[in-house]
């Protein structure tokens, strides 16, 4: 019977390159204790030469899925069968699963895990939609760019320091993407609904991010996806002159509930109680 348990315990995992970092075995840790499944959440290293085999064929590594970080995204978006909407207009996919049928398919809950953030600490947010700006034109950034579009934001304005990405951006999401180069920001800010930091500046760390925010709507909501500090300079200043602010760890939390809903058959919650265990986890190692 021991045996039997054993062999059908469902696997699960973080794959990448590093994965030493990831604190996503944490997040899944405690939702799989917490519902009394018998599963395991691990790190798998996946060396970049190893990579096109590992997600090619992932039905030998005996993982029901995975999720996937750097570098190895667009290689498993590549190696699946299905792919969500989101993967596939990426080309990137962070969560995988086999299907009833075997079948690998894939997903890019990275959007979904912004919506879900602001949808929980921020409700009705998006009742105004005309107009968000987002800073950065990374992977998040298209992720970001992918969800507002899925909520029919009217305008999204992307500006970014290397203008060209940010214009590849807009030109694959069509007419109501429009890319923009960082010195123009000034003129769009008082138009903004919505402002979302997505570059790496403010991050403890890294340069800081500089913004005058003088002409913003008072109505606005401020977002900023760097969770490390948790409140950055670009929250605080947004706070003090009465701007609702969203920090980007409910992000981080939000992305990982289809994977685990898909592997272990439940819906997990984010609460204070998992956001509370990843903060003093955060606070500790960096
Ligand atoms: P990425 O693909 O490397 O993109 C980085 C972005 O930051 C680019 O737009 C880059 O501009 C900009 N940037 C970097 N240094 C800059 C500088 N000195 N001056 C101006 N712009 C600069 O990274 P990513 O994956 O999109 O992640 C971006 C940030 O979001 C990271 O801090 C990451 O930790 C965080 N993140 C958070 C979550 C969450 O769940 N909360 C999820 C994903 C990412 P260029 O294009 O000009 O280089």
């Amino acid at each position: 019977m021991t045996e039997k348990i054993r062999a059908e315990k469902t696997r699960a995992g973080v794959t990448g390159w590093p994965v030493a970092h990831s604190r996503s075995p944490l997040v899944h840790g405690h939702w799989l204790k917490k519902h009394g499944i018998d599963g395991s959440y691990e790190k798998i290293a996946v060396a970049p030469e190893d990579a096109v085999a590992f997600y090619g064929n992932f039905a030998a590594s005996g993982l029901k899925g995975c999720n996937v970080t750097i570098p190895h995204k667009e290689t498993a978006a590549a190696a699946c069968d299905v792919l969500d909407e989101a993967a596939e207009k990426m080309g990137a996919a962070n969560t995988l699963w086999l299907d009833e049928g075997g079948r690998l398919c894939g997903a890019n809950t990275d959007g979904i895990g912004f919506l879900g953030n602001l949808d929980q600490m921020a409700p009705a947010w998006d009742d105004r939609h005309d107009c968000a700006i987002v800073l950065g034109a990374g992977g998040a950034a298209r992720a970001i760019v992918w969800a507002l579009c899925s909520r029919k934001f009217t305008s999204v304005h992307i500006f970014n320091r290397t203008f060209e990405k940010a214009s590849e951006i807009a030109d694959q999401f069509g007419l109501s993407v429009y890319a923009h180069s960082w010195d123009k920001l000034g003129t769009f800010l008082g138009k903004a609904d919505l402002l979302v930091n997505t570059t790496s500046l403010g991050m403890t760390g890294k340069a800081p991010l500089d913004l005058d925010l003088a002409d913003l709507p008072k109505e606005a909501l401020v977002t900023d996806i760097v969770y490390v500090p948790l409140t950055t300079d670009l929250l605080k200043q947004a706070a003090e002159r009465g701007n609702r602010t969203v920090d980007g760890m409910g992000m981080l939390l939000h992305q990982a509930v289809p994977g685990f809903e898909k592997w272990f058959g439940v819906r997990p919650e984010v609460d204070e109680e998992l956001r509370r265990l990843v903060l003093d986890d955060l606070e500790q190692t960096s």
